[in-house]
């Protein structure tokens, strides 16, 4: 069995939206040295470029992608870029690269993916807090998640701006830290609008439900968003953290970041130092726990992730498969379940494996 070229990876030619037949010819072969054997290479009939199976993967162009799959671990169980480099023997910019990326491909497979929710589902919103930098530079990360599958719809980070009490020293030092690097902004109602915003383009038409908080805010926005289409619940913020607790799910799929994500510890060195990257490993978090990690630990079912208890896939993802190809081709990314790469994230939708 060997690799079927689906598209011409020229997103320029004609031969990459709509591929025809044999748009394509064999184009003698290469060695690789990250890899043992031949890889064979192709030709556009159409536009002449060559190529090979590996443009179609997450690693083109990748240094030691054998390291990818450990990285992706390591990164997904709360281990620093220093330390994974120290694990894997690559530089700490190295891992930092890989991360990134992976955190890219992440974002795209799980937007190619995640598509449309079955209908009459309950939903999950909270913001936890962390920092960039230093502490006073404060963060909020909204999390959406699902109730039944703890599947996590969507999460980003941006900069909120908490001023402590005048005349403190905390108060001086942001004063001191604004004058040098400009008044801070705060994007935290953004930031839960984007969220929602994505939920809203995922769920399924007819009503839906939402439990928060009782931040005022969210019930304005969720408004705004879902009309009436939306039951806002919502849980007073002194009710015992139980089981019992409407917001469980939510409040423990927050403390699994900040177990799974080391820059998201409380009293650790490994803060992010942006709000970007902390998106990006937040990226890698979302990926890891909707497609990778068993559902619950007490599902007897291994293979049970939260995608798959959605029926978005038919199995969890290995780290390989997770990491197999590149995504950033929107639905015509090939699927992670394709294991020669013949069927595309759109094939799948309708008939999956
Ligand atoms: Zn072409």
């Amino acid at each position: 069995m060997a690799f079927v070229p689906s598209r011409c990876p020229n997103t320029a030619c004609p031969q990459h939206r709509e591929p025809e037949g044999r748009f394509y010819y064999r184009h003698g072969v290469y060695r690789p040295r990250c890899r043992d054997g031949a890889v064979p290479r192709f030709r556009c009939r159409r536009c002449g470029k060559a190529f090979s199976p590996q443009t179609f993967r997450h690693d083109y162009r990748d240094r030691k992608p054998e390291h990818n799959e450990l990285v992706f671990h390591l990164l997904s169980s709360g281990v620093g870029l220093r330390q994974i480099g120290r694990v894997t023997g690559l530089a700490p910019s190295s891992v930092q690269m890989k991360m990134r990326k992976m955190g890219r491909t992440c974002r795209w497979l799980h937007r190619n993916l995640c598509r449309t929710l079955p209908a009459g589902k309950t939903y999950l919103l909270d913001e936890e807090e962390t920092y960039e930098g230093a502490s006073i530079r404060t963060v909020t990360v909204p999390v959406v998640i699902e109730r039944e599958s703890w599947f996590v719809i969507a999460v980003t980070a941006g900069p909120t701006r908490r001023l402590a009490a005048r005349g403190t020293r905390r108060r001086l030092w942001q004063e001191r830290d604004e004058r040098r690097r400009g008044r801070r902004r705060d994007r935290s109602k953004t930031c839960v609008r984007q969220v929602l915003n994505r939920l809203r383009q995922v769920s399924a038409e007819g009503s839906l439900v939402l439990r928060t908080d009782e931040k005022s805010s969210y019930r304005a926005v969720a408004r705004q968003l879902f009309g009436d289409r939306l039951l806002h619940e919502t849980t007073l913020g002194s009710l015992a953290r139980t089981t019992a607790n409407p917001l469980f799910a939510i409040n423990t799929t927050i403390a699994m970041t900040r177990d799974n994500c080391g820059r998201l510890r409380r009293r650790s060195w490994l803060v992010s130092k942006r709000c970007l990257c902390l998106r990006l490993q937040m990226h890698v978090f979302v990926a890891y726990r909707n497609y990778v990690r068993q559902r619950f630990n007490r599902d007897a079912d291994r293979q049970l992730s939260s995608a798959a208890s959605l029926g978005l896939l038919p199995r969890a993802l290995s780290v390989g498969e997770l990491l197999r190809w590149r995504q950033d081709w929107g639905q015509r990314s090939n699927h992670p379940l394709s294991f020669l790469g013949e069927r595309a994230v759109a094939d799948s939708m309708s008939e999956p494996a």
